[in-house]
């Protein structure tokens, strides 16, 4: 049996690869690296596809976040709400802009931030809420955006793991003022390297997230803020348009893997498995089971024990994430101790994400579960 890895992006290539090719030597042939048609026509079937009036071009998810938090001022002095579960470039990048991160606990059935909690974490210095669609499952935004209007919050989306991904059959990037989106090569929209997007209806942020990227410049040399330099190159833009027009394919391969997963464990005693949200579709940019601690394995013990057994029988798995944000080094000045965050601590101890991309094949994923029912004996 061939190592099944968490991700593969070979196949893909196989199945696109001469278009891919062709298209960026098209790129490479016409001397234009920065800016040009092709970025320009990304940015319009992006927002096209996503539903928004606007899409930014950017560096990669990590700037995408960050310009979304300078384009409505937020910094010194601010705080912002958001997960302590998920990857650290969401609280990051409200660190970065001066701002605080407020940390509130998830929901075990989601991992996305628990509704019930957010509102007694508001102060009169919270000016905005980041609300990350782990592993391309959406929160309930007619909630969250509810809690936001009558707090007049901003609302910044992390669709990093969720392009596609809708709630009451709206694109998921178009519901909050801001969409962020990483095309990052793992992401259900990846391109060949680094590469984000911002995505508004609000023309004026949309303006400003453009002056932003590019040095805080409206016009050439005229600097009316301190921006940075974030562009999407003209090479990824012209592979993501060609991408884009399969994701939706990919996303519903994904889908039925993540169906054919959930019957094969359906029953598998100490283990629990994704569930959708009634309103919501994910586009599983993930497949994240919980293995359950039991009486000689406690904490993370059976977790790790099943994930090295895993490994050496020939199936790649990951954990995302083994740390909760708000434990981390970086973080300590903020005062949070173990224990404030009980259930994001306690599912970064049992989460596992199983091998999941579309050309996952149901011969893989049979060895995939086979073996997993091994390990957990
Ligand atoms: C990948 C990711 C990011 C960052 O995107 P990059 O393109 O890698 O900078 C942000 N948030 C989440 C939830 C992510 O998964």
């Amino acid at each position: 049996m061939n190592f099944i890895p968490p991700f593969d992006l070979n196949e893909q290539f196989k199945l696109i690869g001469e278009e891919v090719s062709a298209a960026a030597l098209a790129i490479l042939a016409s001397g234009r690296y920065i800016g040009g048609a092709s970025v320009e026509q990304f940015e319009q079937q992006f927002a096209q596809y996503i539903g928004t009036s606007s899409c930014v071009g950017c560096n990669s998810g990590t700037d995408a976040l960050f310009l979304a938090l300078r384009s409505l001022d937020i910094g010194a002095g601010d705080e912002v709400i958001t997960s302590p579960f998920t990857f650290i470039s969401t609280a990051g990048v409200i660190s970065a802009v001066g701002a605080k991160p407020v940390f509130t606990d998830i929901d075990a059935q989601t991992f996305n931030l628990d509704l019930d909690q957010i509102e007694a974490a508001i102060t009169p210095r919270t000016k905005a809420i980041i609300p990350v669609h782990l592993f391309g499952q959406p929160i309930d935004m007619t909630r969250l955006m509810a809690i936001a209007h009558s707090h007049n919050l901003w609302v910044i989306e992390d669709c990093a793991q969720s392009t596609g991904a809708t709630w009451q059959g709206t694109k998921l990037g178009s519901i909050g003022h801001i969409g962020c989106f990483s095309f990052y090569p793992t992401k259900n929209l990846g391109a060949c390297g680094d590469g984000g997007a911002a995505t508004t209806n609000d023309a004026a942020i949309a303006a400003k997230l453009r002056m932003l990227r590019d040095h805080g410049q409206r016009q050439r040399y005229t600097c009316e803020a301190i921006g940075v330099n974030s562009r999407l190159d003209a090479l990824q833009a012209a592979i993501l348009s060609i991408k884009l027009r399969h994701l939706d394919d990919w996303n519903a391969q994904r889908q039925a893997i993540a169906d054919r997963y959930c019957q094969m464990l359906q029953p598998l005693p100490g283990v629990v498995t994704p569930q959708a949200i009634t309103g919501g579709v994910s586009v599983w940019n993930q497949y994240t089971i919980r293995v359950l601690p039991n009486a000689s394995e406690q904490g993370s013990g059976l977790r790790d024990r099943v994930r090295q057994q895993l490994q050496q029988q020939g199936v790649g798995s990951m954990v995302y994430y083994p740390y909760p944000l708000h434990l981390q080094p970086v973080y300590a000045d903020l005062g949070y101790a173990s224990g404030d965050l009980p259930v994001s601590e306690q599912m970064a101890q049992q989460v596992l994400s199983l091998p999941m991309f579309p050309e996952l094949s149901a011969m893989q994923q049979e060895q995939v579960v086979h073996t997993l029912k091994d390990c957990l004996v």
